[in-house]
């Protein structure tokens, strides 16, 4: 249950004075429907209207407070005209003008001949003082209450600013006194204000030096107490997970050590030590949790068949899941052919009307009865009529295009499941702490033998001509080509009659059957009989405008064309570029771009041109464009944060991490007086699923 203390700041705002439903549904759109949203909506900046002077010697075009006397009223001559009112401070003159606003409100505000205190932009017009609507307008002797520093925060349509730093002001006056749940040094070596104090001053920062980049201790304590909240509530999910029906899936080697001499290469050292890492958790009697990371062609899949072995050795079901049918059956058919040597059947599964009925029902019987091991397929494996006789072991492809509620359904199928994820998505440790904290990672970050580099070049569209050309003669020698136009969702039928457009370019250079398209709005069928062609090399141009159409494994492609390379991040790109250069031939990737491209663009594309780190690349990525994007923002299942910004707050995520796996090896079940204090930051940022998972509830 929620802390009593904390009820003030779970109010709806409409609790709030002066904000009713209509405002509310506002503010809802703007920040959130709890107070305690509003204190998480911090100022994007902040206006100093500490600036002070006579008109005669003051600077313009600067916010200035002055207090002036008012000598005359000049209402609008015609409607359209301002209202004006001249005033002086005895220096020099100003006037304030006043556009659509009620003459006798202006007259109470500036009564004849008192004095009164105005702030606002300050600027020259023809020789005079003019003031724009002042912000600020209020009898000289209340000039006190015009904020010298005003806090300003993102809008939205319909409120005003006024309006909401008087409900922020209102929520911030319920802001109670919380016990410190930061470690005493942490605090002292960082110079961090306590709790209270810290929203306070994020709410009301004093102007930085005009050159000052670094943030506000005040605000990085903030982002510190979310990261915090949200390693603790991860490591507490984990540790259950790990300790709730967990089963041991200990091998035998019976099958992949047949396995491991039937291959056709030898394992790399980082294949080995991955399969090491997994097989040591499946044997022990937690559940696993563990991610695979590795680049593209990095060799995942044999990590993961061998672990699926030891599953199948230890008595139980194996199952992958790959993200789209496509790679189900690619997988499927791969994984086939390598067991074949040991006469092991694995089945595939896609959606209800993808496999023919007879069939599923066979496979789906042999699942639930046991006599079938091994099984790939799309998320259609986990939807309600499948059941297993006994999964042991779960394989997620690609295992940031699914949620994490997708991910926490497969413990359903099955009892104390192993779960492996597997990413070619190069994700930097800071993000995957934050969206696979709950996890173990093993990585894969050697190639196998023989791997080509990929020659990347930078080409602008108007030289698509020599491009066409030059990708004639790869033809002419055999090669296949990928061809990418991108599909961007704001302007999908545009960008979809551009592929078609390529498509129909390219056939009057290389022949009407050697190019195929596929596009998000096809159906299955006629997608996969596209790609099928493509990869029996019917078709040798294969345009696509989605990504994860060319996710297939194709050797004989050697070229990567991708169009609009500057609407790409880099970890895509470089993902594409990993989609050749998997057999013998030198293989090229041509990131083509409309120009001109900025200084920032141009730089990005260089950078994927002159490395082929992935790793680097991803941080890169990371700095450039957010968490968001790397991690393919709507389908990622990652967390959102409030208050920290991963790019400019990422080392403290590795505190947070650390900080969080001490606690709770110190304190497990938080009862102590700090693990008290931790349980309200929990629920303070919505983190307490994990509080009733904490042994002492
Ligand atoms: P990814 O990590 O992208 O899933 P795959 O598992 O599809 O990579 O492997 C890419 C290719 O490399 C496959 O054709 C696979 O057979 C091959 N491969 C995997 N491991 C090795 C290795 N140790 N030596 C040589 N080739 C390998
Ligand atoms: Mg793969």
């Amino acid at each position: 249950m929620r802390p009593p203390v904390l009820y003030p700041l779970f109010a709806p705002i409409t609790a709030l004075k002066g904000i009713g439903a209509r405002t509310g549904a506002l503010y809802k759109k703007l920040c959130g429907e709890h107070v305690v949203d509003l204190l998480w909506h911090l100022p994007a900046g902040v206006i100093d209207r500490s600036y002070k002077s006579q008109l005669k010697y003051a600077d313009r075009d600067r916010v200035a407070t002055v207090t002036v006397k008012v000598v005359e009223h000049n209402p609008p001559p015609k409607p359209h005209m301002p209202y004006k009112i001249v005033g002086t401070d005895g220096t020099d003159q100003i006037v304030i003008t006043y556009f659509n606003v009620k003459g006798d409100y202006l007259s109470s505000l500036y009564p004849a001949d008192k004095n009164v205190t105005i702030s606002g932009l300050l600027e020259r017009y023809r020789a005079s003082w003019v003031m724009n609507h002042p912000d600020y307008a209020v009898p000289a002797e209340r000039a006190g209450e015009i904020p010298t520093h005003e806090p300003v925060y993102p809008m939205t349509a319909g409120l005003g600013g006024k309006g909401l730093r008087k409900t922020i002001e209102q929520a911030l006056a319920r802001v109670p006194d919380l016990p410190e749940w930061n470690d005493p040094h942490l605090m002292a070596r960082e110079k961090w204000p306590a709790w209270k104090a810290a929203v306070r001053i994020a709410h009301h920062p004093a102007p930085q030096a005009p050159d000052s980049t670094a943030p506000l201790p005040a605000r990085r304590r903030l982002a510190y107490d979310e990261l915090l909240a949200d390693q603790l509530s991860l490591s507490i999910i984990r540790a259950h997970h790990k300790t709730i029906g967990g089963r041991s899936f200990a091998g035998t080697g019976a099958l992949t050590r047949r396995m491991e001499s039937a291959l056709p290469f030898t394992l790399t050292g980082g294949q080995r030590q991955a399969i090491a890492e997994i097989a040591g958790d499946m044997a022990a009697p937690k559940r696993m949790l563990r991610l695979l990371q590795g680049d593209v062609g990095a060799g995942k899949t044999v990590v993961a068949l061998m672990s699926m072995l030891q599953a199948v050795e230890a008595g139980a079901q194996a199952a992958l899941m790959a993200p789209t049918e496509i790679l189900a059956k690619q997988h499927h058919a791969k994984l086939q052919k390598m067991l074949a040597p040991l006469g092991i059947a694995i089945g595939l599964v896609v959606g209800r009307t993808r496999t023919t009925g007879g069939q599923r029902k066979e496979t789906l019987d042999a699942l639930a009865d046991g006599s079938l091991q091994l099984v790939v397929g799309t998320h259609a494996l986990f939807q309600q009529d499948i059941a297993f006789h006994n999964l042991g072991l779960a394989v997620i492809d690609e295992q940031h295009r699914f949620g994490v509620n997708q991910r926490l359904t497969l413990s359903d199928k099955g009892r104390g499941v192993d779960i492996l994820a597997m990413t070619a998505t190069p994700i930097p440790r800071t993000l995957a702490l934050t969206a696979y904290g709950d996890m173990d990672v093993s990585r894969l970050t050697d190639k196998p033998a023989g791997r080509q580099t990929i020659d990347t070049s930078l080409i602008d569209m108007a030289r698509l001509d020599e491009v066409v050309t030059g990708i004639g003669r790869q033809i002419a020698k055999g090669a296949q080509i990928y061809w990418v136009c991108p599909l961007v969702e704001e302007s999908e039928t545009i960008d979809l009659a551009a592929a078609t457009e390529r498509a129909s370019l390219l056939r009057k250079f290389v022949g009407e059957d050697a190019v195929g398209l596929v596009h998000g709005r096809m159906k299955t069928d006629d997608k996969d009989r596209v790609m099928q062609d493509f990869a029996a090399g019917k078709i040798k141009i294969l345009v696509a405008t989605t990504v994860i159409e060319v996710g297939v494994d194709v050797p004989q492609a050697t070229v990567m064309v991708v169009e609009h390379a500057e609407r790409f991040g880099l970890a895509q790109l470089h993902q594409l570029r990993g989609r050749v250069g998997r057999g013998q031939d030198k293989s090229h990737c041509l990131l083509m771009y409309h120009g001109p491209l900025g200084e920032t663009a141009k730089a990005r594309l260089k950078m994927l041109r002159d490395t082929q780190d992935g790793f680097k690349i991803a941080e890169e990525d990371l700095r450039l464009r957010g968490a968001g994007e790397v991690l393919g923002t709507r389908q990622s299942g990652a967390r959102e944060f409030r208050l920290a910004d991963l790019s400019r707050d990422g080392d403290l995520i590795d505190i947070a991490h650390d900080d969080a796996a001490l606690i709770l090896s110190r304190d497990p079940e938080l009862k102590s007086e700090r693990g008290q204090a931790l349980r309200t930051l929990l629920y303070l940022f919505n983190r307490d699923a994990a509080v009733p998972l904490l042994r002492a509830g």
